[in-house]
Formats: structure tokens, sequence, C-alpha cells
């Protein structure tokens, strides 16, 4: 089974409740698709056994054969190449990689060459898989990164994916495909807006999700009332408690220390394994 964790809004405890599912499980992969900021390694302490680059394919124009004609630049939809009267400029950190332009160019003057966009790291932290994406510092293109992890999957594991936050199209890489998504959200007004926002992105994906409402106390009950309103499941509570503040701003994933906690997340997992669909 395939579990994503994913958040409206950065900040939630989205990577705490990703390690802490993991640890408490058995047979698992974890996969840190959130590549411009991966932090799973700072709970779960792996050691890295192979580093892979992972590439794109960006356009190189032999000005020897270019006349100049502006076809690749009308083209580009992304503005990565503009065209003047005896130049073409390429902006190879606006270019998406599509291959377009060397078909459109009736000079053939354009190939293509790979461009290193980030890394995938693959290691283990005790009995866990882990695998996590490093986009490049500067790299707008984080996808291609989010997928080279993805292809990573283990079927006969339980994998837990640790999404970007947000509902950019890196989230939509990272959660496309998965049997369940946990939404992780804080019970404030910023949390509930963005969880609305991801709530959305989920039903038009079709993917099954379920909320988990994380530092209960901080705020109002405007989330629960949401998501009773919406027939969203609440999978899990947890309180703002400054055991748990106090254990993570150590880096330790919380069951290390509370372990009254582990059949709480193995109860989550159950729950969660009852309602895909
Ligand atoms: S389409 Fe080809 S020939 Fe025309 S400007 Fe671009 S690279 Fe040059
Ligand atoms: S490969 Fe696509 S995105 Fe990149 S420069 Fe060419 S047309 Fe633009």
């Amino acid at each position: 089974m395939i579990i994503s964790i994913a958040s409206g809004k950065g900040g939630t405890g989205k990577t705490t409740i990703a390690t802490n599912m993991a640890l408490s499980l058995k047979n698992v992969q974890l996969l840190d698709c959130d590549v411009e900021e991966p932090n799973a390694h700072i709970f779960l302490k792996p050691e890295i056994k192979q580093q892979i680059s992972v590439y794109t394919s960006v356009p190189k124009i032999d000005e020897t054969r270019c006349d100049y004609c502006g076809k690749c630049a009308e083209f580009c939809e992304f503005n990565a190449l503009v065209a003047l009267k005896n130049k073409i400029m390429v902006f190879l950190e606006l270019c998406h990689g599509c291959g377009g332009c060397p078909i459109v160019c009736p000079k053939n003057a354009i190939t293509e060459e790979d461009k290193e966009v980030g890394v995938v790291k693959k290691g283990v932290a005790g009995d866990i898989e882990f695998i996590c994406g490093e986009l490049n510092i500067g790299e707008p293109m984080a996808v291609p990164v989010i997928r080279r992890v993805k292809n990573e999957i283990d079927d006969d594991k339980t994998v837990i994916i640790d999404a970007s936050p947000g509902t950019s199209c890196s989230v939509v890489a990272a959660v496309h495909g998965t049997d369940y998504c946990i939404l992780v959200t804080e019970p404030t007004p910023f949390g509930l807006h963005d969880l609305k926002l991801a709530v959305e992105v989920l039903k038009k994906l079709g993917i099954p999700f379920g909320v988990i409402i994380n530092r209960e106390g901080i705020g109002d009950q405007n989330v629960q009332g949401y998501c009773k309103e919406e027939g969203v499941p609440i999978l899990l509570t947890i309180p703002m408690d400054r055991r748990i503040a106090e254990v993570y701003s150590r880096g330790v994933p919380f069951i290390l220390e509370m372990p009254e906690w582990k059949e709480k997340f193995l109860e989550l997992f159950d729950k969660v394994q009852s309602m895909r669909s």
C-alpha cells in the first residue's frame, strides 16, 4: 500500500507524521518527495548507501546552422528561448525539457543535452528503506526528481511518501498514484484555508483521503466543523504537547520517547487500510 502524507501549508508537522508512522510499521519504505526541502533524514538519520543523479534534457543551439528565424522562441511557452536579430538566448532555468524546440527548428540547429537537476539518495534507517530526492539549489524543476524517487517504490512494502507542502505540481506528482493521502493540518484559520485547497486537489485526483489535526488546542474548532460538514474523516488528533515539541526540537521522532504513541500510529494505519478505495 502506498500512503502519501501532504499538507496544504508548510510547518504543520507532515514530516513528523511520516517519520513516526514509518517507525511504527514493519517492512516499510519512506520516500521523501519534498525535494525542495527534504528533512525526513533529520529525524531518521539514515545511512546513505547510494546517490543517483537526475537529469532532464535541455536545448543546445548550434549557431552555425541557425538563421535566427525565431520559430523555437515562438514555440516555447515557458519563455526559455529569446530570438534577437542575430542571437538566440537560452534561459535554461526556465526550460521544462518538453523537447519541442528541436522538433520545430527548420534548420536542425537544436540538439538536446543532459542537465543535472537533482539527486536521489538511497539508504537505510534501521529497518526502514529510505529514499530521498534533493533538487539542486536554484533549480525550478522538481517533478523529474520526484518521479525518479517514486521509481524506487517496492510494491511488496508499505510505502510512505512525504510530499511537499502546498498544492503545486510537485504535490500532485508526489501524491499521484498513491492509494490514500493523509492531510496534516493545524486548527487555525490558515490551516483551514490551506486544507480546503488541498482537499479540492485530492478530490480532482480521485485519491481517498483523511485528516490529521496536529497541535490541537492552539486554535479553534473550525477544522473539525469543516471535516464534519464535508464528510472528511479525522484520522488522528495530536494535542499541543510540550513533550512532543521538546522531542521534535531535538530531531527525534516522538514515538521513540513516547512509545504509547506507537499504538496510535498502528491504529491509524489500520484505519487507512480500511478506507482505501
Ligand atoms: S528555430 Fe532553429 S533556426 Fe530558427 S531561431 Fe531557433 S534555433 Fe535558430
Ligand atoms: S525544451 Fe521545451 S521548454 Fe525547453 S526551451 Fe525547448 S521548447 Fe522551451
